[in-house]
């Protein structure tokens, strides 16, 4: 069964731009595509309408079966559903680490304490950050920020995992250490659909690389077609 399902997706923002143009994609569970593609062709665009962070103006999107822009969904729902790490961390600042993992469970899944500061260590333990989980985003590099941001996104226990630049804001010398969390996740078997740069990553992970140009999906393939083609 398809995860994520678009179909004649378009957008156009209220200045005019026409970020999208007639974009279908399929997602299957355990899946990971990675979007590549010039600055501005869309694909953080093309990201955050499939957890309706961004409307869009034609088209419809189904993520497990359904349709996400819709006055019926129950977005807080879809969002637990969907995880999303940014390039920029977005963390509480007077929150410790173990704080910012734990916040959306208790508050948005009212789930009880005890079970969310478990899991919240766990997370922590998994990104390799057990030691730092009574530290404040301040006193973290920006990788173990950024893995912080992961581990808060996997709190939800989502279906899917949507990866919008997340190396880019980052210092060269931490871009492996979230890299290699990633990549961890990946041969878990999380759908993971991953905006990037990185495309050391995207030929040794991605099942599907798309590549993005003004607004539409030019061409997609499996990385060794697509890095190798002559
Ligand atoms: P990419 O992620 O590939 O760099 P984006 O999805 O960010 O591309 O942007 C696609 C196009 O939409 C670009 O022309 C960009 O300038 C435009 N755009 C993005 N966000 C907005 C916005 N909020 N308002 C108007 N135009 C936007
Ligand atoms: P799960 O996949 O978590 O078992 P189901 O897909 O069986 O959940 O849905 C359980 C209930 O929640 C159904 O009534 C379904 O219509 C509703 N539901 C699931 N996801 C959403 C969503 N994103 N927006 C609105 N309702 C949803």
């Amino acid at each position: 069964k398809l995860l994520i399902e678009a179909n004649g997706v378009s957008k156009q923002f209220a200045n005019g731009t026409q970020a999208l143009k007639n974009v279908s994609l399929t997602v299957e569970r355990g899946e990971v595509l990675c979007i590549i593609g010039p600055s501005g062709s869309g694909k953080s665009t093309l990201l955050r309408t499939l957890n309706a962070l961004e409307e869009i103006s034609e088209g419809d999107i189904q993520v497990n079966g359904h349709s996400v822009h819709n006055r019926k969904v129950d977005l807080n729902r879809l969002r637990t559903q969907v995880g999303m790490v940014f390039q920029q961390f977005n963390l509480f600042p007077h929150m410790t680490a173990l704080e910012n993992v734990m916040l959306a469970p208790l508050k948005v899944l009212k789930q009880p304490e005890a079970e969310v500061r478990a899991r919240a260590e766990q997370l922590l333990a998994k990104v390799g950050l057990a030691d730092k989980a009574q530290s404040h985003p301040a006193q973290l590099s920006g990788g173990q920020q950024q893995r912080v941001a992961i581990a808060r996104a996997l709190a939800m226990k989502p279906s899917i995992m949507l990866f919008d630049e997340p190396t880019s804001a980052l210092d060269p010398e931490m871009v492996g250490e979230v890299l290699e969390v990633m990549k961890a996740l990946a041969l878990e078997g999380m759908t993971m659909c991953v905006v990037t740069h990185e495309m050391g990553f995207a030929r040794a992970v991605a099942h599907r690389v798309l590549f993005m140009d003004h607004g539409e999906i030019v061409y997609q393939d499996a990385p060794a077609a697509f890095f190798d083609a002559p």
